[in-house]
């Protein structure tokens, strides 16, 4: 067969597989799409990359929507349908944002399908009373270029390469800043775990109120959850808006959590810690992208998580309900989701710009930090270990030892060893500021490092 025929032929046969995939699926959009690249020769390792890279883009940020999804190669280069469980105005809306903002994204075919009256239909952008789209090269509509072949195939190809490149160079420095940016959050969660005193969390001295697990299982639980921040602060470091990015990132936040409990032997070291630290990376990620200053993650953080409160909405119906959610339903606690709903604001308002300067060796701030942490955090590992009223002791010791001079005195320091030994007798254990004493660490060493 010659190239033409087996061109039209494979055309021919996607159109009816897009057919039989909507007829198969009444009430689904499906997208499908392909490199926009002139003449019958599509497929090159630039052309055959872009497709996977859009695939993967659509994946990442929307797969909440995608019930079926299908990649394969022929004559017309990589195809990839994608079906969304989304009404299709919705789904072109998606579309328009990754083919006009995604770098790569002039250079496909993005086309969103519905049926009607048992008829494929394509929706396009007028449709929408959006502007039709422009050509990539001279911002022309782009019917019109490719009518009158304004521009040649050399001319086309060459700036599918360029695009390519460019998309490279970024890829690398995203690479780069999102390396550094796991291993500073790697770095803050072992120094969380090798603070001592730790009014009975675990320490590389002593498990604390732990039967369960020791250092050791808290190093295993880093090491293997920090892959899976880097890819967050990665997912964060886009043009999508903070709360498509905190939908995207639950999902990697999920698999995180099994990887979590596979180092560990399914021990919960750090569930918490992946939901706030996930997000706190992730807005770090979208804050540097958008060339906004440190302090402007708190607001990032409030756009990711405003319908946070949500989760709490049908409790009534769920069972297996986790710690935080039992102690919603008891005694109103938000916990963790309420500290992100809030912006950290625990964080930023009481702990960074007090100890952003310390002169204190590492063991010692962190211990304060902690200290401070405990006098206002309603942790909720304490209350669900225990109660409210042990809550309230905690606080007030914490307050006291604030009193005392906290890690500046011997009496405080002094005090800090009481405590400790008390805490583990009592089986106490403020987990929650934990998690919190190590978004602190993270965060003061990356306004230092990174902004
Ligand atoms: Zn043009």
């Amino acid at each position: 067969m010659k190239l033409i025929t087996e061109f039209l032929f494979d055309r021919d046969k996607r159109v009816y597989y897009q057919e039989q995939l909507l007829k198969e699926n009444q009430d689904k959009t499906l997208v499908t799409i392909r490199i926009n690249y002139p003449g019958i020769e599509k497929s090159n390792y630039i052309t055959d990359d872009i497709v996977n890279i859009i695939y993967d883009e659509i994946n990442t940020y929307y797969g909440k929507y995608i019930v079926f999804k299908h990649k394969y190669k022929n004559k017309e280069g990589i195809i990839g349908h994608l079906l969304f469980d989304l009404d299709f105005v919705n789904v072109k809306k998606l579309m328009i944002n990754i083919e006009e903002e995604h770098i790569l994204g002039r250079c496909l075919d993005i086309d969103v399908y519905t049926l009607k009256n048992e008829k494929v239909i394509g929706i396009s952008r007028s449709d929408l009373f959006k502007k039709a789209r422009k050509c990539f090269i001279c911002e022309l509509d782009a019917k019109i270029c490719s009518r009158a072949q304004t521009h040649s195939i050399e001319e086309i190809k060459a700036y599918f390469e360029h695009l390519y490149k460019k998309y490279k160079e970024i890829d690398k420095e995203i690479e780069f800043l999102s390396y550094e940016a796991s291993q500073i959050a790697l770095k803050s969660m072992i120094s969380e775990v090798s603070t001592f005193p730790s009014f009975g969390l675990v320490s590389p001295v002593s498990s604390g109120s732990h039967k369960d697990m020791d250092y050791y299982t808290f190093l295993n639980s880093a090491f293997a959850i920090t892959p899976y921040l880097k890819k967050m602060f990665q997912i964060g470091y886009s043009y999508h808006s903070p709360k498509d990015i905190f939908d995207a990132i639950r999902n990697t936040g999920k698999t995180c959590e099994e990887k979590m409990f596979e180092a560990t032997n399914n021990i919960n070291t750090h569930k918490g810690m992946i939901f706030l630290m996930g997000i706190t990376i992730a807005a770090m990620g979208k804050t540097l992208y958008e060339n906004m200053k440190f302090d402007d993650i708190r607001s990032i953080i409030k756009l990711m998580v405003q319908d946070i409160l949500d989760d709490f909405k049908s409790l009534d119906k769920k069972h297996n309900l986790t710690h935080g959610e039992k102690l919603y339903l008891e005694y109103g606690f938000t916990g963790i989701r309420g500290q992100v709903k809030d912006g950290l604001s625990v964080l930023f308002d009481n702990i960074i710009d007090k100890y952003s300067d310390s002169e204190l060796k590492e063991n010692d701030l962190y211990t304060q930090i902690l200290i401070e942490l405990m006098s206002i955090v309603e942790d909720s590992t304490i209350v669900y270990r225990h109660d409210i009223n042990t809550l309230r002791k905690v606080q007030e010791d914490a307050k006291e030892l604030l009193n005392l001079g906290g890690v500046f005195t011997e009496a405080g320091k002094t005090r800090c060893k009481e405590l400790e030994e008390l805490y583990i007798k009592e089986n106490i254990s403020p987990g929650g500021c934990a998690d919190l004493l190590a978004i602190s660490i993270l965060l003061l060493n990356a306004k230092k490092i990174i902004f």
